[in-house]
């Protein structure tokens, strides 16, 4: 059995070949550390934690590198505001990433690189590729690369040189050979941190850093560069051109994208204004419902956030939990399941979805059958032996995704919860007459006790302060 991925380099299914066997070297880039992560961010670093899981399931040695970018313009900016220092500011939001992946059950890569520690490294990369050819300083002691100096630019974003001039998204500035041309180095402007080289003052471009510090770490070609899909281009397409420019040699084997998340008809991101932080979904919708709205749907499609959306995928994980938790309830310490002909044919189902571009849906739907199952048979007042199987693999597959992991507990009911629902029965029973003037009068006593109600097509919801009951 091999494992399929889709290669945004050819845009088709390709089979994982190592470099080194038995070893997947994999970079994945990381957020930029001005702000809280929000859900958009959250969802290459879920999306390829699981993938690294399962790599791991499936015997290989992975090592990983995700970094933070801790010197941007936009870290600059924040710590103007602040009037603090803008190492601090990267500090603090590093330490806030580190509490949101706590929270998310997301593993750490092997290495964390910050750009500032590398600057070194980007100095003498920078240099190479001016003498190379590949680069040219400007008059203020910016550094730019010479797009049309490396031949296969556009070649991974599938872009030709034309498209790109009538593109907008290229920084427009005079100090450039050509408009297409972008920044490796840029000279320090009055009041911005900056370092010495040979070209004055100044500070790493954005994409130099992932360049160089995949190379340090990973080595000139490793396998899988991963990233959101609106990294593609100018992101990565710069990288693969500054690193292939300095060794001569491919960058990445395969590269893989995560689609975006999309709320109120874009892209969940900062500058738009339509973030969702990551502890305020959590806090809103708990752990289990935010991994599995994030990895019930194929990677690589957007998907779309809404309170619906997410009130759904809660109702879903609290299933399966409450399931796994009533056989672990009657059975504290279960006996070891006897391998049979239905656990193999389960892993094998679980483990060619996953070989199969990573389909987590497919995959997940196997965990919900089992949960099923196990309830069903509960229900139906099996013994132990029959029960232990689908508990166990349920389990392990939870495990291979960093889903529904061992000791995902609910929110305990409190006895006012009990009352809140017992109260919006009656008021459904109101509403199935159409006596809606007295079902208005309990909806509006509720509202006075900070009880909000949410008349849904799937039914009624409620919320009191931040928490979301079904
Ligand atoms: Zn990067």
């Amino acid at each position: 059995m091999a494992i399929y991925i889709t290669n945004t380099a050819t845009g088709k299914k390709e089979e994982l070949k190592t470099i080194e066997p038995g070893v997947v070297k994999m970079y994945v880039c990381g957020p930029t550390v001005y702000n809280y992560i929000h859900v958009g961010n959250a969802r290459p670093a879920v999306v390829f934690d699981a993938f690294r899981r399962f790599l791991e399931y499936r015997g290989y040695k992975v090592i990983m590198v995700q970094n933070f970018t801790d010197i941007d313009d936009k870290i600059i900016n924040e710590a103007n505001e602040w009037g603090v220092d803008f190492k601090d500011v990267a500090d603090t939001f590093i330490a806030e990433y580190w509490r949101d992946a706590q929270n998310l059950g997301i593993r750490a890569a092997n290495f964390h690189p910050r750009t500032t520690d590398y600057v070194n490294e980007i100095i003498e990369a920078v240099n190479k590729l001016i003498s190379k050819g590949y680069a040219y300083v400007a008059d203020n002691g910016d550094v730019y690369f010479s797009v049309r100096k490396f031949e296969k630019y556009g070649e991974l974003s599938g872009k030709k040189i034309e498209e790109l001039i009538s593109g907008a998204r290229v920084e427009v500035s005079s100090l450039k050979k050509d408009q297409l041309d972008f920044a490796l180095w840029k000279a320090v402007k009055p009041g911005e941190p900056s370092w010495e080289s040979p070209w004055g003052c100044g500070r790493p471009g954005w994409h130099i850093e992932c360049s160089v510090m995949s190379q340090k770490l990973l080595g000139d070609t490793f396998d899988i560069h991963a990233g959101g899909e609106d990294l593609i281009f100018p992101h990565h397409e710069d990288e693969k051109a500054q690193s292939e420019a300095l060794t001569d040699k491919p960058f990445a084997k395969y590269w893989m994208h995560n689609g975006m998340i999309i709320t109120r008809g874009d892209k969940m991101s900062k500058s738009i204004g339509n973030v969702f932080l990551v502890r305020e979904a959590v806090k809103r919708y708990g752990k289990e419902a935010l991994k599995l709205f994030l990895l019930s749907k194929h990677y690589r499609t957007p998907i779309e956030f809404s309170d619906n959306i997410l009130l759904d995928n809660k109702k879903a994980a609290t299933k399966v939990i409450k399931s796994l938790n009533r056989f672990e309830e009657k059975y504290p310490y279960p006996l070891v399941p006897k391998r049979d002909h239905y656990m193999v044919e389960m892993e094998q189902k679980f483990i060619e979805a996953l070989e199969d571009d990573f389909n987590t849906p497919k995959a997940i739907a196997l965990i919900f059958d089992l949960a099923k199952e196990l309830n069903k048979s509960m229900d139906e007042g099996k013994d132990e032996e029959a029960l232990k199987r689908y508990h166990l693999i349920a389990r392990v597959f939870g495990n291979v995704l960093g889903i529904f992991e061992g000791g995902s507990k609910l929110k305990e009911e409190t006895n006012e919860d009990k009352i809140i629902e017992e109260i919006l029965k009656v008021r459904q029973e109101f509403r199935k007459e159409k006596n809606y003037t007295a079902a208005d009068k309990i909806r509006d006593a509720l509202v006075r006790s900070n009880v909000k109600i949410l008349d849904t097509p799937e039914g009624t919801k409620w919320e009191k302060n931040t928490e979301v009951n079904e």
